[in-house]
């Protein structure tokens, strides 16, 4: 324990001095030693616009990767116009994003996926601040309130110690990721099957927008979508609604918001 004393003693020390561009270089040893990346998280994150939600409000959503975009975005789009009845005034597809060769080598991390199904090698993945960023600029780029994006990419959380996330979302920059990978039968060395995985993404991509709407907290309900997913099994297991509860939150926000 004082050895992280210390370790969060000198990381507040290199804060104070961040302009200099060797100090960061310092911080970021420091803290990967550590294994804080919410530290991480706090200083490169920046977002001059951090303001609350007034609904109802514009989404944006963005690629990272290899996708038939046009059909992903025309299926998530329709579940989310489904669900969230009214909330959006438009859901606007931003197209394609590719990290630059230097930001997709930025803190990746090697991990082998660990189930009963054999995974044998490593695979790079990538950090949720990595997204947030990009999306934080993007979001005030395009006007937006909010802003989701999907990726065929291997994520982990910037915010707490998970690795093979099916999404994160980030309440404070109005941001969310959603990661398609471990969606896909083929990962689990199953046959292809893309109506399934289309199904997943979507349920997926609602409860993302269900934390920026409602808040951090999952839902107990086995077949509500705001239930937390472990697995693929329970991503499967859950409905793409939400139950009356949740529902009723969002009746909330409409009466709150009077629309
Ligand atoms: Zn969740
Ligand atoms: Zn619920």
């Amino acid at each position: 324990m004082s050895r992280l004393r210390t370790f969060e003693r000198k990381i507040r020390h290199y804060l104070n001095r961040l302009s200099e561009i060797r100090f960061k270089k310092k911080l970021r040893n420091y803290v990967s030693r550590i294994g804080i990346s919410s530290l991480l998280d706090e200083i490169e994150l920046v977002d001059p616009h951090p303001k609350k939600i007034i609904l109802p409000c514009n989404l944006g959503i963005l690629f990272c990767g290899d996708f038939k975009k046009k059909e992903i975005h025309e299926n998530v789009v329709r579940q989310l116009e489904n669900i969230y009845d009214s909330f959006f005034f438009n859901i606007i597809d931003l197209g394609n994003f590719k990290f630059s060769k230097k930001m997709e080598s930025k803190g990746i991390k090697r991990e082998k996926y660990r189930s009963k199904r054999n995974h044998t090698e490593k695979l790079p993945l990538h950090p949720t601040n990595k997204f947030y960023q990009v999306l934080i600029d993007k979001r005030i780029e395009h006007r937006l309130d909010m802003i989701m994006a999907i990726t065929n990419l291997p994520i982990y959380s910037s915010e707490e110690n998970l690795i093979f996330l099916f999404g994160e979302t980030h309440l404070d920059h109005r941001c969310c990721v959603v990661s398609s990978l471990l969606l896909k039968e083929q990962f689990y060395n199953e046959k292809r099957n893309e109506k399934l995985f289309q199904l997943r993404l979507e349920k997926e991509a609602v409860h993302e927008i269900g934390h920026l709407l409602l808040g951090r907290k999952h839902c107990q309900n086995e077949a509500c979508v705001m239930r937390k997913s472990k697995s693929v099994e329970e991503i499967d297991f859950k409905s793409i609604h939400l139950c009356p509860e949740c529902m009723n939150q969002l009746e909330l926000l409409r009466n709150r918001y009077n629309f």
